[in-house]
């Protein structure tokens, strides 16, 4: 039995007495055992990434480059390994995989530019004689905290920046796929990373619970479902930390009547069904305006039925859930969705998957007529369940939207730039897809939502990851000049 230690100090630690067993969802077998960290094991973690801290903020951009450098033609030549990794405790199918490591990757590659992220601004001659400059520095040691459904791809939407910018970091990975972190941790041992920078301790509430509360943690980004990201918001803040706390979702596509319907009709079943709609950015409410919802449902209802549910490994187009507990809520919310009057045009549940063993898995599932207070529409069910909802009007479909609690992602599918235009000015959501199904924002943009799907101000990645991993100083300068002294009490004014 694989057992999944702490990585602590460039080295793995010893697992302690509390474990939880990892699972592959695709044939129901345990396969190892990850350690569960005590509070004492989360002060370690912090206290060495604390001693790491200040040669690793001195280092220079230069050799810090290098080493980022290092990392991303390791991952790259690499990425292979890490994907069958993920496909092996998520369940996701290799190729989808794969492309959450090329999304994670393109990360460190942006990071890879820190030099030039970093650079201050400069005004010489502010007042007579007086030059100002801005430089941005590190905070210390931050953690990261992250779900189950990017076991790679979510932690390096802020390691590599945090990294880069002379941050040392402790990474709380989800205790349901926990190997690909530490994975990266070895690949950063082996890139030349100074041993204490990269810090992994595994966990549930203990561990989460010690970082939030632990006064040398500087900063939190936590990313996981609304009512988790909510208490990590207000208890790290009430803390003194920076955080951002990247919350849960219920994405809404809209099909406006002069849309191209097989383009659309490819883009909802990429987007409700892809990764078994274990995404945040998921499409999981269809908004079919006027009347094209007949001929769209059709189109998607063929296309579903020809998917084929099973091991990831065996090229299958859709892999299971990630648990047993998670498969059978999902499969309660298609029984309330029927029972609460909703049309099930392709039913998932029990169906036969292409696997061995006693996998987690549902079947992709279409509703037909579903209305905004079924249970279906209500709530995240991040699972292939795809509710398609008769809007008569664009208005009435951006009215859904807005007045949803989640903002997360949302997308139009339309040939008419006006509509779309609007409907980009209109949406109150942080990530707008036209004729884009899953818009993730490319690594030089920030990643985020509004209302529920975020707590704090800054979104991930972008430039506004490297404000939020760094702080900014100004400074006013002028070197000695007899003519310059005598005394005021003055507030200092320019002259
Ligand atoms: P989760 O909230 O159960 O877990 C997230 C992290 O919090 C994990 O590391 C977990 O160990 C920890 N945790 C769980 N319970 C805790 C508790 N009581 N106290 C403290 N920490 C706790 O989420 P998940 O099931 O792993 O991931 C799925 C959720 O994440 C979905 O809601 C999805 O929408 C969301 N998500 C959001 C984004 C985004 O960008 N907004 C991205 C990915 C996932």
């Amino acid at each position: 039995m694989n057992t999944i230690e702490h990585w602590i100090n460039g080295s793995y630690v010893p697992v302690g007495d509390r474990t939880a067993p990892v699972t592959n969802p695709a044939t129901g077998k345990v396969t190892g055992q990850v350690a569960l960290a005590s509070s004492q094991e989360c002060d370690a973690a912090v206290a060495a990434a604390k001693a790491a801290f200040p040669a690793w903020r001195d280092t220079s951009l230069a050799r810090r480059t290098q080493i980022l450098f290092a990392f991303r033609e390791l991952l790259n030549s690499r990425k292979g390994e890490l994907a069958a990794i993920i496909t092996s405790e998520h369940g996701k199918v290799l190729d989808d995989a794969l492309g959450e490591v090329t999304r994670g990757q393109e990360v460190v590659e942006f990071a890879c530019g820190i030099p030039h992220l970093l650079k201050g601004s400069y005004t010489e001659n502010a007042s007579t004689s007086v030059d100002v400059h801005s430089i941005r520095q590190a905070l210390g040691p931050v953690a990261v905290i992250s779900p189950f459904n990017f076991p790679a791809m979510v932690p390096m939407w802020f390691f590599p920046l945090a990294i880069a910018a002379g941050n040392t970091v402790i990474i709380k990975p989800s205790e349901k796929d926990p190997t690909a972190v530490n994975w990266m941790a070895e690949l950063w041992k082996e890139a030349g990373l100074p041993a204490g920078v990269f810090n992994v301790l595994h966990g549930d509430k203990v561990a989460v619970d010690g970082l939030l509360n632990n006064p040398d943690v500087k900063a939190v980004s936590f990313v996981g479902s609304t009512p988790i990201a909510k208490y990590v918001y207000q208890t790290a803040t009430a803390n003194g930390k920076r955080v951002q706390a990247l919350g849960g979702a219920k994405n809404h596509m809209i099909v406006l009547p002069d849309a191209d319907l097989d383009l659309a009709a490819d883009a909802a079943i990429n987007a409700g069904f892809g990764s078994a709609g274990e995404r945040c950015m998921a499409i999981s409410a269809l908004l079919a305006v006027g009347d094209i919802a007949d001929d769209l449902v059709a189109k998607i209802a063929q296309r579903a039925a020809a998917l084929r549910t099973g091991d990831g490994l065996r090229g299958c187009d859709m892999g299971p859930l990630v648990t047993a507990q998670h498969r059978d809520k999902v499969a309660g919310y298609i029984d309330a969705g029927e029972a609460s009057g909703a049309t099930v045009v392709v039913d998932g549940r029990n169906i036969a998957a292409d696997a061995e063993g006693d996998g987690f898995f549902v079947g992709p599932t279409l509703f037909d007529n579903v209305t905004p207070d079924m249970s279906i529409y209500q709530d995240e069910i991040f699972g292939p369940v795809l509710s398609v909802v008769r809007m008569d009007t664009y208005e009435q479909a951006l009215n859904l939207i807005n007045s949803n609690p989640y903002g997360n992602g949302t997308a139009i599918f339309t040939n008419d730039g006006g509509a779309a235009r609007r409907f980009e000015n209109e949406v109150e959501v942080g990530m707008v897809g036209i004729n884009v199904p899953v818009p993730v924002p490319m690594a030089y943009y920030s990643f985020g939502g509004w209302k529920n799907s975020l707590f704090g101000d800054t979104h991930a990645h972008g430039t506004e990851g490297v404000g939020f991993f760094t702080r900014g100083k100004a400074v006013t300068s002028r070197w000695l000049d007899p003519s310059h002294g005598g005394i005021n009490l003055g507030f200092p004014q320019n002259a």
